[in-house]
């Protein structure tokens, strides 16, 4: 990760249904609240989600669990899956096996790998992989399988205490958050932390606006033998990182009493009221969505039915039974991989003044070609254009036909992707690095 803007505005916004439910009435914002954490969990495999409040504490009879590794990197094994660039150019997401025994280890890397396959299948994840480091914490649980499965009574000793029946909800699956945080440290970085419980019965949970002395700010859990689990996961990464909105509705919510929500999926205003201020989504208004249908302004979303408007009728942040986010979430998705991670990384150091025979060296995210990344290198000398250097990776300062003196070399990668409409967002998808050469 880079410098980390706050990522409240997911947990904000469940915390506003919550403290208007009453369930809990001096609810803010859940990281603020050392006892309580709001979790998300969706009780059917094909349905719309909820959010309740849950004590963080593990409850004593499941917590007996053994210790968590010390807090040093190589207490535990990690295996780096996928490391396509340095932790400062990526986002670094960390998944850890609970309810694996010492002799399951293949078993756990096996299963991370299927719903990491399953995750990154869908877009923009799979057009964008390459922005991410994938590393796989091996914590070694004392008994195979996990807490509440299959019925509430049953209780496991495993490595992060991860249990079903989560304040008596079957499918709501808690962690411990000192344990999770504590193998988490293992890996090099950690933006988003995914739990992979040793489980085939279906659950999970996103936590979201965490604050982890770790550094990551979400963690969603997922059953790993169940084949819906990992659109749970899929779903918690569009508020980690999208910072986007859930479109789905409670009934008996009534109408959103205002202000206009910050995230960008869901809006107080009508298709026209968004033509007329262009904010929002009103780039992409009557396009036809990979979710089926047309983009517009349908109304229901952020927990409320009333006064307040999504973009689709259906997509991953309304229910989970589709896997395709809309034209507005899957831009909103692209800025939050470009909002922590780098296309471009210089490969020669760009602290010391550099002669013209040096050779000057870029490495491009691995982004592929066939999907929604249009991605190219330009070089520039003194802010001027070198057309005949488009594209290259590798070059001297020579073949930039660099004159005497001193000069500002500069090589840009530019994502052209036709999945961004908004001409800050594409701003964002770009980035640069500068060299001093002197001749
Ligand atoms: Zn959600």
């Amino acid at each position: 990760m880079r410098v980390r803007t706050p990522l409240f505005t997911a947990i904000a916004a469940g915390s506003l249904a919550i403290a208007a439910l009453g369930a809990a009435g001096s609810a803010t914002h859940a990281a603020a609240d050392e006892g309580r954490r709001t979790v998300e969990y969706f009780p059917d495999s094909r349905g719309e989600g909820r959010h309740t409040q849950v004590p963080a504490a593990v409850p004593a009879k499941i917590s007996r669990a053994k210790e968590a590794p010390a807090k040093t990197p190589g207490a535990t094994t990690v295996t780096p899956l996928q490391r396509t660039g340095p932790s400062e150019g990526r986002l670094d997401l960390v998944i850890i096996g609970d309810g694996y025994t010492a002799d399951q280890q293949a078993d756990f890397q096996e299963d991370a790998r299927s719903k990491l396959d399953a995750i990154f299948a869908i877009e923009p994840y799979k057009s964008y992989q390459g922005l991410f480091n994938f590393w796989l914490v091996d914590a070694v649980s004392n008994e195979s399988g996990v807490s509440g499965d299959p019925t509430k009574d049953v209780v496991k000793d495993t490595a992060v205490s991860s249990y079903f029946f989560c304040d008596d909800i079957e499918r709501l699956v808690c962690i411990d958050e000192k344990k999770v945080d504590a193998y988490a440290q293992q890996a090099p970085d950690s933006d988003i932390v995914f739990v992979v419980s040793n489980s085939t019965k279906y659950g999970g949970a996103g936590y979201s606006g965490l604050t982890s002395t770790a550094g990551h700010t979400g963690i969603a859990t997922m059953s790993s033998d169940n084949d819906r689990s990992y659109l749970i996961g899929a779903h918690e990464l569009g508020h980690s990182i999208g910072l986007l909105a859930d479109e789905y509705q409670y009934a008996g919510y009534g109408t959103y009493p205002g202000p206009e929500p910050v995230e960008p999926n869901t809006t107080q205003q009508t298709a026209e009221g968004m033509l007329n201020t262009k904010t929002k989504w009103y780039r992409w208004l009557g396009e036809s969505d990979p979710s089926g249908g047309t983009v517009g302004a349908y109304e229901g979303g952020g927990y409320y039915e009333y006064g307040i408007y999504r973009p689709t009728q259906n997509n991953i942040m309304r229910a989970l039974d589709t896997d395709k986010f809309n034209l507005p979430g899957r831009e909103a998705m692209i800025a939050g991989f470009y909002r922590d991670a780098d296309l471009l990384t210089a490969r020669t150091a760009t602290d010391r003044t550099l002669r013209a025979t040096d050779v000057l060296r870029v490495d491009l995210a691995p982004l592929t070609r066939d999907g929604l990344s249009d991605v190219s290198v330009s070089w520039s000398v003194d802010g001027v254009q070198v057309p005949s250097a488009q594209g290259r990776k590798v070059l001297n300062a020579k073949a930039l036909g660099v004159g005497k003196g001193t000069h500002k070399v500069t090589a840009t990668a530019v994502d052209r992707s036709a999945a961004l409409r908004d001409p800050e967002i594409r701003k964002a998808a770009s980035n640069s690095v500068t060299w001093t050469v002197s001749r």
